[in-house]
């Protein structure tokens, strides 16, 4: 369970294929701005952080919001929004102690 790590080059690849009508340089475009809005702690309407892979897509929502499932199972997530994620839930642990 969990997201499956990819760099924004591999997305794009395996994207092109599922989506072959798909313009690479409009993909990439709308990567970059989620990834941005990601990094400069945009969140979805219910208050998660954003799902950059789906917000490419369909705007700056969290997967839970675009999928309707509440965990993601073997979907993917650009690595650099996912090493964010995981140094947040560090910081948020030693704040604890
Ligand atoms: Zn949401």
């Amino acid at each position: 369970m969990g997201f499956i790590s990819i760099s924004i080059n591999k997305y794009v690849e395996k994207h092109l294929i599922n989506n072959p009508f798909e313009n690479e340089m409009d993909l990439r475009k709308r990567l970059d701005s989620a990834i941005e809005a990601y990094q400069n702690g945009v969140r979805c309407s219910c208050g998660n952080d954003i799902w950059v892979v789906g917000s490419a897509s369909l705007g700056n929502s969290c997967f839970t919001c675009i999928t309707g499932e509440s965990h993601p199972n073997e979907d993917f997530e650009i690595d650099l929004a996912i090493k964010k994620r995981e140094r947040a839930r560090r910081d948020s642990r030693i704040y604890r102690k």
